[in-house]
């Protein structure tokens, strides 16, 4: 039988916004319920060094700072839940969603902060070889690649980190962009140019994967130039995808409002959504600044806004 809980609030994700929330809401004493989906902890479990989340005068590591996100938001009073939403209905309040594991919430409040996922290509060859040269994770797949040859693809802030940190690992890092400027932060930027071991490839695109089939394994790209269309190939036995993400919103469509990228749409400066009690937070509905203490800001204004409307309605 359903193990049925009810709840004044139920947040969804585990990133900073999630965690945030979860502490806020836990201290307005409103036993909040968390429900952590596939990656507890969101993005920052696959990054590595921090060095722009304020209070920390040392460099930190992403895994660690989700962790003591965790920590806190259980020492005031949040019930963790390893699970996955799989069903939400917003129709009637209280709002009901049932979990993998069996689990049915009747919830008072919403808080939406299922963030964002990486990004793929979406060529051919791609899902053949991912897992086997392919990644879309630098921090947990880097250490595969020691002393070989390998290409970035992207343009932006993880990208270029993604370079920096393969060459710990590579001998050789090409960073493969379609343009011929990157939208990389300016320190990001030169660290990258400076680097012995990186080379940019500009204005290309990766037009297929190439390699063995016993073992499956990556040798070589074929980039295409977008000026000309002339082709090369390059040999590489790593491919890191930094294309940008997607927000976690599948569960949501037609539920709720969302723009066409399929972000959540939130009332100006407030987290809520266009259904009265249900809010969102973090890379789900933010496509500007997708900041770990962005995202948390944001945590913290739908716990604030959620507990008001408790305070207001019920
Ligand atoms: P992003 O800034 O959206 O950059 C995505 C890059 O991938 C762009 O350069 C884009 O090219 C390229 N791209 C997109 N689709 C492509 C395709 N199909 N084929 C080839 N190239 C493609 O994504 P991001 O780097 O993941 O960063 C996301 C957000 O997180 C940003 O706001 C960033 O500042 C932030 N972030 C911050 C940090 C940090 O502060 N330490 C670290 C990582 C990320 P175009 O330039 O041509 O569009």
């Amino acid at each position: 039988m359903a193990k049925i809980i009810e709840t004044d609030v139920l947040i969804i994700g585990s990133g900073p916004a999630g965690y945030t929330a979860a502490i806020y809401a836990a201290r307005a004493n409103l036993k909040p319920h968390l429900v952590s989906g596939l990656e507890p902890g969101g993005q920052l479990t696959i990054t590595t060094d921090v060095e722009n989340y304020p209070g920390f005068g040392e460099v930190i590591q992403g895994p660690w700072l989700m962790e003591q996100m965790k920590e806190q938001a259980v020492k005031v009073g949040t019930e963790f839940h390893h699970d996955i939403i799989s069903n939400v209905e917003f129709n009637n309040n209280p709002f009901h969603a049932e979990t993998d594991s069996g689990i049915k919430f009747i919830t008072k409040s919403i808080i939406i902060a299922t963030g964002a996922q990486a990004r793929w290509l979406n060529i051919e060859t791609e899902n053949k070889f991912k897992g086997f040269g392919i990644s879309a994770c630098a921090t947990c797949d880097g250490f595969f690649f020691k002393d070989q040859d390998i290409i970035v693809v992207g343009g932006g802030n993880s990208a270029v980190e993604e370079s920096l940190y393969l060459t710990n690992f590579a001998s050789k890092v090409t960073l493969v962009h379609r343009r011929n400027t990157l939208r990389a932060e300016k320190i990001l930027q030169e660290r990258l140019f400076k680097h012995p071991k990186i080379d940019v490839i500009w204005d290309h695109v990766v037009e297929e994967f190439i390699g063995s089939n016993e073992p499956l394994a990556l040798e070589e790209i074929k980039l295409r130039n977008v000026n000309n269309n002339s082709e090369k190939i390059i040999k590489a036995t790593g491919a890191f995808i930094a294309i940008g993400h997607d927000p976690a919103t599948s569960l949501f469509k037609n539920k709720i409002k969302m723009d066409d990228e399929n972000y959540i749409i939130t009332k100006p400066d407030s987290t809520e959504t266009n259904i009265k009690g249900v809010y969102a937070a973090g890379d789900v509905k933010d496509k500007v600044f997708r900041q770990a203490v962005t995202a948390a800001g944001m945590g913290c204004m739908a716990a604030l806004e959620a507990e008001k409307y408790l305070a207001e309605n019920y």
